[in-house]
């Protein structure tokens, strides 16, 4: 189960005040008397259901997000992108080992990386313990240690917004982990909006010192994806139905091609067609006041 949010860190999702007060039912703002609704040990600011999942794939991933170890299973084994990540692992075993840190993983969906780790995400899925708008969080200036955002800031439409809201909750010192897309295929859940090179990462954490900016996946991983979509596009003969038939038959049958990355993730130019990045970053220590 995920980590409860400190409620001392917690302030107004409307007008930002810290003069909030919480009973089982309601959190309550006494500066702009809004109010807002606590179930059990989540606090929602949202409410989106079943009715905000567009397209039939993502009701198929609405409902395996709903069963996250069968999701992650599936993703893992059948996805176009080769997914070894040293840089994700090593810091939830940094947050693990110290139980007082304040870690939020931003876009969670219905994952849960680590006990010690809190979740936020615009649907109030089972292990959310915060659902809002990730680019207006509802949390005090300087309060959270660590931040993870993993393939979320693809599916907003203001990226900028979100990573300057990282900026402003995170403790000068905080840690922000943050994975994009980059040759992937459109992959709405519910919304696509964007892809990043490895100088738009860099453009987009300007504020942060950039600890590590490494590939993701790889040039076999950017290529496996691409491939797919074309062919599926070719065969589908305009139908999105068999677009869908042959897209998921084609991820059955290619996903192993993704381990030639194991070599290839390493060579000096696999940027340039990379799946995606994964980017460590620190905020200054001099950068604490609020933007
Ligand atoms: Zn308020």
């Amino acid at each position: 189960m995920s980590k409860i949010i400190p409620k001392s860190i917690i302030q107004c999702y409307d007008c930002g005040s810290s003069e909030v007060s919480f009973d089982d039912t309601k959190m309550h703002c006494s500066s702009c008397n809004s109010d807002f609704a606590v179930r059990g040990d989540k606090i929602v600011f949202t409410n989106l259901g079943d009715d905000d999942v567009s397209n039939s794939l993502d009701k198929i991933k609405y409902f395996v997000k709903k069963n996250p170890k069968f999701y992650i299973f599936l993703m893992d084994l059948i996805s176009p992108v080769y997914r070894r990540d040293k840089v994700l692992k090593n810091l939830i075993k940094d947050v693990e080992s110290n139980g007082d840190l304040v870690a939020i993983n931003l876009g969670a969906g219905n994952s849960n990386i680590s006990d010690s780790v809190s979740n936020i995400d615009i649907f109030p899925y089972e292990n959310v313990n915060i659902s809002c708008d990730i680019g207006q969080l509802p949390l005090k200036d300087n309060s959270v240690d660590v931040i993870f955002n993993i393939a979320v800031l693809e599916h907003v439409p203001d990226p900028e917004k979100v990573v300057s809201e990282i900026y402003r909750v995170l403790k000068p010192g905080g840690i922000v982990y943050s994975r994009l897309p980059f040759i992937q295929g459109f992959h709405a859940s519910p919304w696509d909006f964007g892809r990043r090179t490895r100088e738009g990462m860099k453009v987009l954490y300007k504020e942060f010192e950039i600890k590590k900016l490494n590939n993701l996946g790889g040039p076999t991983s950017g290529m496996l994806w691409v491939v797919q979509e074309w062919l599926a596009i070719v065969l589908s003969l305009g139908s999105k139905r068999l677009h869908m038939f042959w897209f998921m038959l084609l991820l059955v049958l290619t996903w192993p091609i993704k381990f030639l990355d194991v070599l290839l993730v390493h060579h000096p130019l696999a940027h340039n067609i990379t799946s995606g990045f994964i980017l460590l970053g620190e905020k200054p220590l001099n950068g604490g006041t609020s933007k």
